[in-house]
Formats: structure tokens, C-alpha cells, sequence
């Protein structure tokens, strides 16, 4: 039997997320669906997908960012779905590297020639996205849950992972402290920036030669943090 192509559906909008997953799922096709973008980057790499169809209006990252987030880890096709007042968007998401677009509100049938032309381009590549990270002498392998620094691996709590592989997945972008929170604590602690405080400032501890001037674990002041990424970091 001829193994199901798998979509990554990346979609805020409840109504049309369970309609597009329930029209795709009919046709085939294994959906994974994500509401938000931070969301759809962790998918990626726990269900790699075949092919992604995104959403350009989300509510956590851009839908440009996070086209740009996706291309430095995969080649996978992404198409890209817009509202009718957008077409500035479309132009900018296909530099960003979108394969192809679809202006809502379209046909099942319409979508469903794309995704299969898309696919049919990408052959049977599987689905894959690149998922070690390495930045100077920081090394962290997502799936394996595995960080080093030079040689030494780091012992990390769960939740100390969990804060830095949302920032590995966006490495080079901000990340928000709201966004940080909301990923790694969960909605109802959005507030709790002093989480954030001391969080970072373990793993600063645990990962940084100098953690009163950090190499990886940057601050953007006011807005959040980034990690530092040096070259083509994934592999
Ligand atoms: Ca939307």
C-alpha cells in the first residue's frame, strides 16, 4: 500500500482548521494541525509532515517570520493561505520561500490540486526537517533531548528544555516573553515574567562561560530573548 502523504495544517481559526482537516482527511492525506506558529515548529520536527499548509495570519509570529523560520531547517512545500486583502502578503510569503498561495475563500478542489501538484514536484522526498542546532560550542539535538557545550553534555530540567527549545526553533528571531510564557508554561501564565527571570538565568548558568555576558542566551530588552545563532546552524 502506498504510504499517506502527511500535511502540517497551521491554522488560528477553529472553524476552518476542523474543516480543512476533516476535507484533507477524507482525501487521503494524515493532517497534523497546529493553532499558532510556535506550535507548528515543534510539530515539524515530532511529525515531520510531507508538505505544510499555512495560515498567514496568525496570532504569535508572522506568517512571513515564520515561512523564513521554516526555510533555514526544510525544503518542504509550503503553501500558504491568505484573506482577500492580502496580496502585498502572498508576494512577500513566495520571497520568503512559499511555494504557492490560495486566497480564501477557495474550493476543496482547488486545494487539493495544489497540494497534489506540490507534492507530485517534491517526489518522494520525505518529510524531513533539520533538527541539530549547533551555535559556536553550543550543540542542542532536539529529538534526543540532548544538549552539549564543546564536549560536556548539560543535564537540563524538562522545563528548562522546553525554554530552550522553543528559542532553538526560532533561533536568529525575538521570541517574546509572552510567547515564551504561553509556549513553556501555558496560557494562564503569560503574567509571570519572573518565571522567565529565573529560568533563563539557570540555563545562562548552565550553558554560558559568562553568564553576566551571554553569548547564546541573548536579551532583547522590553521584548524577550533570542538565541544567538552563528553561520548555517542546522544540520
Ligand atoms: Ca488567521
Amino acid at each position: 500500500m502506498k504510504t499517506r502523504p502527511s500535511l502540517l495544517l497551521i491554522e488560528d481559526d477553529p472553524q476552518f482548521r476542523l474543516l480543512l482537516t476533516t476535507t484533507l482527511g477524507h482525501h487521503n492525506f494524515i493532517i497534523h494541525a497546529a493553532e499558532n506558529a510556535l506550535d507548528a515548529l515543534e510539530l515539524m520536527r515530532s511529525k515531520p509532515p510531507n508538505l505544510l499548509v499555512l495560515d498567514l495570519g496568525l496570532p504569535d509570529i508572522d506568517g512571513q517570520d515564520l515561512i523564513r523560520r521554516l526555510r533555514k531547517r526544510t525544503d518542504l512545500p509550503i503553501i500558504v493561505l491568505s484573506a482577500r486583502n492580502q496580496e502585498m502578503d502572498i508576494t512577500q510569503a513566495l520571497d520568503s520561500g512559499a511555494d504557492d498561495y490560495l486566497t480564501k475563500p477557495f474550493s476543496n478542489a482547488e486545494l487539493l490540486s495544489r497540494i497534489n501538484a506540490l507534492l507530485r514536484r517534491a517526489g518522494k522526498a520525505p518529510g524531513g526537517v533539520l533538527e541539530i542546532f549547533q551555535s559556536g560550542e553550543l550543540k542542542i539535538e532536539l529529538t534526543k533531548r540532548r544538549v552539549f557545550v564543546g564536549t560536556r553534555e548539560i543535564h537540563l530540567t524538562p522545563l528548562e528544555f522546553k525554554l530552550l527549545a522553543t528559542l532553538a526553533h526560532n533561533a536568529g528571531f525575538v521570541v517574546t516573553h509572552r510567547q515564551l510564557l504561553e509556549k513553556v508554561w501555558g496560557a494562564a501564565f503569560i503574567e509571570h515574567n519572573h518565571y522567565l527571570r529565573i529560568y533563563m538565568g539557570q540555563l545562562r548558568h548552565k550553558l554560558e562561560n559568562d553568564p553576566a555576558r551571554p553569548r547564546y542566551l541573548l536579551t532583547e530588552p522590553g521584548v524577550g530573548y533570542r538565541l544567538h545563532e552563528e553561520g548555517n546552524a542546522w544540520t
